[in-house]
């Protein structure tokens, strides 16, 4: 069937507001702020899919706008893309929808349980339905096992992929807690991997 725009368009809406009343994870015991944080419109090229928003995200309802954030745009400015110009261009979003609280160990934010997770997943195919981007953006690993199945950030990194007839381009968390951004081979791979960006968003959208 053709894709109506305008009819994805007020579906998507209709899915936010679901999104943003969503208790799935509370209801189910986990501790969970609810308010689930995504921007953007039906039919935008680019999906940004990352793990699960922060503190400051879930504040202030914005995805991306932490220190987290900081470091990722500072990214896609390195492949020649403005912040501002991704943002009004892209759909952002996650795999789990609100900020999941800190982890016990205190380094970085808890990693939503597979079963967070999957209680999130419904939401996700919706906004790939009716978005239907070109292509995914997909930022931690959860993001990119999600996309890709099971595999080392060394295996992703750096490449990029078709899946579900969609471009998949994978990068690594931006977090502080991230320690896989230590190495200096990762620095190759991330290197590889805005430059894997810059040749996708150069391409014509058939
Ligand atoms: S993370 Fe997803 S499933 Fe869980 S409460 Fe938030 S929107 Fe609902």
């Amino acid at each position: 069937m053709k894709y109506d725009g305008r009819m994805a368009d007020a579906q998507l809406a209709r899915v936010q507001g679901e999104m943003r009343r969503c208790r799935r994870c509370p209801d189910a015991g986990f501790p969970v702020q609810a308010g689930a944080v995504f921007s953007g419109r039906a039919g935008a090229d680019w999906m940004l899919v990352g793990q699960a928003p922060g503190q400051t995200e879930s504040d202030l309802g914005v995805p991306f706008c932490g220190p987290s954030g900081r470091r990722l745009f500072r990214w896609l400015a390195e492949c020649g893309w403005d912040e501002d110009e991704f943002r009004a261009s892209s759909y952002i979003t996650a795999i789990t929808k609100c900020f999941p609280g800190r982890a016990t160990s205190g380094r970085g934010d808890r990693a939503p349980s597979r079963r967070e997770r999957l209680l999130c997943r419904p939401h996700l195919e919706c906004e790939l339905r009716l978005v239907r981007p070109r292509a995914i953006l997909a930022v931690g690993g959860a993001a990119i096992e999600h996309f890709l199945g099971p595999g080392t950030l060394d295996e992703r990194v750096g490449r990029t992929f078709v899946a579900d007839g969609r471009v998949v381009v994978p990068l690594p968390h931006p977090s502080g807690a991230n320690l896989w951004l230590n190495r200096p081979r990762s620095r190759v791979l991330l290197r590889e991997a805005l430059a894997a960006i810059r040749a996708v968003r150069d391409e014509e959208r058939p």
